[in-house]
């Protein structure tokens, strides 16, 4: 009797484990058709149809009827009956995109690189086509897009959805972008700052989960920062709420893009921490330079600790200010760890107001490069009226 209930117990395991397998290939591809997944799962096609079927009937798949190589065939995907989400984050060198489902589950996702200056034009055109061609392979329609969010490396004018023209991205002010993508896919866009949607995504799906009122920190090719007060992103008028690269750090310092003098983007900015090892190392990458300060290069580390102090100091000022109940820190800096966030975490907690009565923590990010797309995600959803989406 033993033997018998043990063997009825891995039966179920292996059927659990068959069943993951292949939602795991469906979460990969987005859409699949059933021959596909007997393929990449190594399932027989009967096994593959009889965890389908009880997938659909539990309601985590859906199927539809599509054609493959002229052949009638079963496109499985996750079920997204309800509509879908697009975010999208249009960053200094990559264009990410995910779709997702109204429970924010992610059913496709893509990363493009982007060259440097990339034209407003070819990138929202980009854009458009990369979520139409996503949504096709989960063998849907654009008009089943409830809504898209946008974030751009750029503060953003709430009313006109415009970025201001500050000299931070070359030829796309005055732009009503949403307006552009929107005539592309029909649906409804909202656009907004990316270090603003990095830190509504990390409010609701990462680090800064279960907080009112969070102070995110976004450190990459930029320094930008994010204010959720309440639960809601803080934008001010204009849309420059946070924009932390843009305080003064050096009176006599050089000017920067924005036109004034001294901002902390000319000692902290990606183009500062590279020209700073020219003499040493010679010309790299950003990524380059995080890697090596990983792995334990000293003038690298070093020059990763610098900028951690000197946004630290700008993120105690504004958190004296601000009294956050969290810091959170994203961006491709935040990949070094300790090495950029313990100077960060000494400059906020060596101001006595914050540090009186318990440390403020500073948290690493949960969502790295994806952040900004589910903060845009939430705001797709805001903006479709999706319950959770606030
Ligand atoms: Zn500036």
């Amino acid at each position: 009797m033993a033997g018998h209930v043990l063997s009825s117990g891995s039966q179920s395991a292996l059927r659990e484990a068959n069943s993951a397998r292949l939602l795991g290939a469906v979460r990969q591809f987005g859409g699949i058709t059933q021959v596909e997944l007997a393929e990449a799962t190594g399932l027989s096609p009967a096994t593959v149809s009889t965890i389908v079927k009880q997938l659909l009937l539990a309601g985590i798949v859906e199927t539809r009827s599509t054609t493959r190589s002229g052949r009638r065939a079963q496109m499985v995907t996750l079920a997204h009956k309800s509509g879908l989400l697009v975010g999208a984050h249009i960053g200094t060198r990559a264009l990410r995109l995910a779709i997702a489902d109204s429970r924010f589950e992610i059913l496709a996702e893509r990363t493009l690189p982007l060259p440097s200056d990339h034209r407003l034009d070819t990138t929202l055109d980009r854009t458009a086509l990369l979520a139409m061609e996503l949504v096709d392979g989960l063998g849907s329609t654009t008009s089943e897009i409830l809504g898209v969010g946008i974030g751009l490396p750029a503060p953003v004018d709430p009313t006109t959805g415009m970025i201001l023209d500050q000299g931070l991205m070359r030829g796309w002010a005055n732009v009503a972008i949403a307006d552009v993508v929107s005539s592309r896919i029909n649906s409804p866009v909202a656009v907004d700052n990316d270090a603003n949607l990095s830190a509504l995504g990390e409010a609701r799906f990462g680090a800064g989960r279960g907080f009112r009122d969070v102070l995110y920190v976004w450190a990459s090719y930029g320094t930008g920062a994010g204010l959720i007060i309440d639960g809601e992103i803080h934008r001010g008028p204009r849309g420059t709420a946070g924009e932390i690269g843009h305080t003064l750090v050096d009176p006599q310092g050089p000017i920067c893009r924005c036109g004034s003098r001294g901002c902390l983007d000319t000692l902290v900015g990606a183009q500062a921490l590279i020209d700073s090892l020219r003499i040493s190392r010679g010309p790299m990458s950003l990524s380059d330079l995080l890697e090596f300060a990983s792995s334990g290069d000293p003038g690298c580390r070093q020059v990763v600790a610098d900028a951690g102090a000197a946004i630290g100091v700008a993120v105690a000022n504004l958190a004296v200010a601000f009294n956050p109940e969290v810091v959170v820190v994203g961006g491709e800096l935040a990949q070094t760890d300790v090495i950029f966030l313990d100077p960060i975490r000494a400059a906020v907690n060596h101001r006595v107001l914050i540090s009186r009565e318990n440390p403020l923590e500073v948290r690493r990010g949960e969502l790295g490069s994806l952040a900004p797309v589910q903060g845009a995600l939430a705001m797709a959803a805001e903006l479709a009226h999706v319950p959770g989406g606030r």
